[in-house]
């Protein structure tokens, strides 16, 4: 039976229609509107904070404290700071003294126009509510469509929008692969694509067909270099909660570890530990780590598990009727594993065994730029020599994951895992603004530029 809350396709044009009219209204750009708006989509997230726990616990298994942690304090934080601070943004800015000394050249502020923004499912609310507060407080029009796989949190959302937000502006649609291929046919102002790199190339294809500009944030395999000479329980700790955190369905989630072979066994001592204090009663019970989405996901998963050459030496458990996979590390894993072969997206941690660190950079190098790279070491030499001879969307040293909450840090991939950084205050209102030039020339300034009309002459030219 389809979801009742689904979008029906045909309606998806005049949804689009719509917007644009109501955007060319003028409304949207008016500062007070704005920031009533913004307030409205904080109090949708704070009035309804139970419901939105409780439809990440259906869709994704998570506990409660985990969603307020990761994605209702998270967001509410962004759009607090945008609402702060946003009006003096909107402001024209002035550039350094022209070469026509008599001119006022300034940059306006302008929205885009009618915007819209493609959400994952491994961070509904989060992912949609940053880009979402920068549209609008940039003065857009936007249209939302929210993942198919999270039936709780989506349908939530087509609930509560209208209720809010102005509907005329700002909609959410629901649906599965018809309704975004609709979407997609439409001529939209601007679109922000966050998911994997697969379905990215069909958004950036479809977007070229009317020349819409795009920001495509993905994914892809994060590197994590451990030089065994720091203090590995911090290292432990840090990775092991970066990897499975919502049950390690992060972007930025650490994938896979490379550490100098004589580092190994200790490095893995470390995590064991660190897993017993973590969990002392283990996993299985619900409410302790996140599931899958859908058995699709669980199946993908279990097949690069079934598959390694590697040793498991922690966990390894799964169950498809609950999409359970539980917190795994794996050892002595090759560079052509199956583990290696594309993003886990799990909480499943390959350890890849390496000669030395020249070796671990020439790995990382030959693959796809990650969204982002982690080193563990106290080594300034060695973190600088990472940091300079890699190439990646962020680059953190002995942290993972934080850097997407760090307030003025512009966050996005480069290469395969994306473009262009957003889901900090500024970067995004920025990425929904047009810098739109402008210039007024005064009368007088005739004697400065009356060498360029003809007729030309020797006498005129001055070079
Ligand atoms: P996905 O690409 O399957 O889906 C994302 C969105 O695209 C959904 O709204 C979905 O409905 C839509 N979609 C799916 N198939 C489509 C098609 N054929 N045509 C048009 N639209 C389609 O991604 P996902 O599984 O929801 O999310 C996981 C991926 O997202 C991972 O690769 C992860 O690394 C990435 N991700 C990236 C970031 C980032 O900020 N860079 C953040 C979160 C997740």
């Amino acid at each position: 039976m389809v979801d009742p809350s689904y979008t029906p396709i045909d309606e998806v044009q005049k949804i689009h229609a719509s917007l644009q009219a109501s955007f060319k209204s003028g409304k949207a750009r008016d500062i007070k509107y704005r920031k009533h708006q913004l307030l409205q989509l904080a109090y949708l997230l704070k009035d309804n904070k139970d419901r939105f726990n409780e439809a990440a616990k259906q869709d994704l298994g998570r506990s409660y404290a985990e969603n307020e942690i990761l994605e209702l304090y998270v967001s509410l934080e962004q759009i607090k700071y945008i609402f702060d601070n946003f009006e003096k943004w909107t402001k024209p800015e002035s550039v350094e003294l022209s070469i026509y000394f008599g001119a006022r050249p300034r940059i306006r502020k302008e929205p885009k126009g009618v915007v819209l923004i493609f959400v994952p499912f491994n961070y509904p609310i989060m992912l949609l509510m940053s880009p979402l507060a920068g549209a609008i407080a940039a003065g857009n029009a936007a249209c939302v469509k929210v993942s198919e796989l999270l039936p709780a949190t989506s349908s939530l959302l087509v609930e509560l929008f209208p209720k809010y937000l102005d509907p005329s502006l700002y909609c959410v649609v629901n649906g599965d692969v018809a309704v975004s291929t609709k979407l997609l046919e439409l001529p939209w102002d601007h679109i922000l694509y966050t998911g994997s790199g697969r379905v990215g190339k069909i958004v950036a294809e479809a977007a070229a067909k009317h020349l819409t500009p795009i920001t495509l944030e993905l994914g892809g395999k994060c590197p994590t270099i451990v030089d065994p000479r720091v203090n590995l329980k911090v290292a432990a700790k840090r990775i092991l909660w970066g990897r499975t955190s919502n049950a390690g369905q992060t972007c930025v989630a650490p994938d896979y570890v490379l550490i100098p072979k004589d580092g190994e066994e200790d490095f893995i001592a470390a995590l064991k530990e660190t897993y017993l204090e973590f969990y002392p009663k283990g996993t299985k019970e619900p409410g302790t780590i996140a599931r899958l989405p859908n058995r699709g996901n669980f199946d993908r998963v279990k097949r690069l598990l079934d598959d390694t050459k590697g040793t498991v030496v922690l966990g390894g458990d799964t169950d498809r009727e609950t999409k359970y996979v539980a917190p795994t590390i794996v050892r002595d894993v090759r560079f052509d594993d199956s583990l290696m072969s594309e993003e886990i997206f799990a909480p499943i941690l390959p350890i890849v065994p390496v000669n030395d660190f020249d070796e671990a950079i020439e790995f990382i190098n030959a693959r796809d730029h990650p969204l982002a790279l982690y080193i563990f070491t106290d080594d300034s030499k060695l973190k600088e020599k990472v940091f300079s001879n890699t190439r990646s969307g962020s680059c953190v040293c002995n942290e993972v994951v934080l850097q997407i909450p760090t307030p003025g840090l512009p966050f996005g991939g480069f290469g395969a895992s994306g473009n262009g950084g957003y889901h900090t205050g500024k970067y995004s209102f920025d990425i929904f603004t047009h810098q739109r030039s402008t210039l007024t020339m005064p009368n007088w300034m005739e004697i400065a530029l009356a060498a360029r009309y003809p007729p030309f002459s020797d006498k005129k030219s001055r070079m």
